[in-house]
């Protein structure tokens, strides 16, 4: 095993779980963590100004040659999701063991993300033995709760540097991979690069009733009220739109597309009703289309004869760029058509991120890096249907873009926070050479 995919396995060891109750945080990990950053990458170290945000948080700075230039910055996450429960003996290594087996490394973070993490700091530390020195500055922004919404990390670290009035010239953070484009009938390998972040607004719906005993039932009970919501507003979606996100997506991937898709996109305005039809069909492309809101929590009874006086729905709701809070509750009142049902927000929303900008120099050298190290793929723009650190960046930055040089196969798709997360060794040194490159490029 090389030395590079050696400190990945020793950083997959040390567990550096996320959880959602603060109580059950072990942040002795973090330290560790940040130690065995310390040990393994000396140049780094001694090279760069090592901050620490928030205590858990790193804040790494490679000054440039050229201080007038606009920094960039590289963004990582240090935590993990848990294992979920009961699914430990399904992993055919354990998870926290990095462990080598069958040319891959094994483990929870080996694709999200430490892999980018250790990636960043291999290819720095790297340059740095060769006497190299960017051109302009590098930060490197390693937060340590970006899977519980990052808001102590983060966005302290872009809140840091805004009070110091730093304006980056690009951020890049985790977000899109390089798929096999067979799926959408291109024969070629496609990065997707996000250049914009969906929102999320959690609701809860109420229904009360009249409670009882169960052998006399009346004619509407809370539980039904909530069942009939839940129909409606599954057979009741909002309204498909073709935003400036998917048409730039569609426009990239043009060329490669099948004839009768290219035809459709050609006439977008003639045709946007059938595209719409097209992309609904498959869940993937349905969500990068429309606010999706999906049921993810039931509550109701306890007790097998007793007539429950309320049930509770809990819906997550996925923001396109462009749909408000008040858009999507009155879409609800309006569809479900019952007075009744009580609506109330469950958890502050965010809004979809602004849209970063594909016609800048910055996503220009991005995507020419990407065709050095990754020749014949076709990169596109793309709206990312889950949420990242890197919305925090936009404060200090419109050119942010998630993209991680991981290869994500069909059948790995599920690995991350799944069962037996992996990396080919081959893809993280890929990873590594794309950093270099881009290291080198800015
Ligand atoms: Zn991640």
């Amino acid at each position: 095993m090389s030395s590079m995919a050696d400190h990945l396995a020793k950083a997959i060891q040390i567990p550096t779980i996320s959880h959602q109750n603060p109580n059950e945080m072990d942040y002795k990990t973090f330290h560790k963590f940040h130690q065995f950053l310390a040990n393994t990458y000396p140049l780094c170290h001694k090279h760069m100004k090592v901050e620490k945000i928030n205590q858990l948080s790193l804040l790494y700075k490679w000054e440039g040659r050229d201080l007038q230039l606009n920094p960039i910055i590289f963004a990582a996450h240090i935590d993990v999701v848990p294992i979920a429960h009961g699914t430990l003996q399904d992993w055919t290594y354990p998870p926290f063991e990095g462990i080598v087996a069958e040319d891959y490394l094994w483990g929870r973070g080996t694709m999200d993300c430490k892999c980018f993490l250790i990636g960043l700091m291999e290819a720095a530390e790297a340059l740095l033995n060769q006497g190299f020195q960017p051109h302009r500055t590098i930060y490197f922004a390693f937060g340590h709760d970006e899977e519980v919404k990052g808001f102590n990390g983060a966005k302290q670290i872009a809140e840091l540097l805004a009070s110091r009035n730093i304006q980056a010239e690009m951020v890049i953070d985790e977000g899109g991979f390089i798929i096999n484009g067979a799926a959408i009938g291109i024969h070629k390998n496609i990065t997707t690069i996000g250049i914009c972040e969906k929102g999320t607004l959690t609701l809860q719906l109420q229904a009360t009733a009249q409670g009882g005993h169960s052998s006399i039932p009346p004619k509407r009970t809370a539980i039904g009220e909530i069942a009939k919501a839940i129909d409606r507003i599954q057979t009741h979606p909002l309204p498909a739109e073709l935003t400036p996100i998917t048409l730039a997506m569609f426009k990239s991937l043009m060329p490669h597309l099948p004839a009768a898709l290219r035809f459709a996109i050609k006439n977008t305005w003639l045709l946007a009703g059938i595209m719409k039809k097209i992309l609904s069909k498959n869940d993937v492309t349905n969500a990068l289309i429309r606010t999706t809101i999906a049921p993810t929590i039931l509550q109701s009874g306890t007790k097998e004869n007793v007539l429950p006086q309320e049930a509770r729905l809990i819906l997550n709701i996925r923001l396109l760029p462009g749909q408000n809070v008040d858009g999507v509750i009155n879409h609800i009142r309006k569809v479900i058509a019952n007075p009744e049902i009580g609506i109330e927000i469950y958890e502050a929303p965010f809004l979809a991120s602004p849209i970063s900008d594909i016609n800048s120099e910055a996503y220009h050298l991005l995507v020419k890096t990407i065709q050095e190290v990754f020749p014949g793929t076709v990169a596109a723009p793309n709206l990312l249907t889950g949420m990242t650190d890197s919305r925090f960046y936009y404060k200090i930055c419109k050119n942010v873009f998630r993209f991680s040089p991981l290869r994500l196969s069909n059948e790995d798709k599920d690995r991350p926070h799944g069962t037996n997360e992996r990396i080919s060794l081959s893809n993280f040194q890929e990873i590594i050479d794309f950093y270099l490159h881009l290291m080198k490029n800015i």
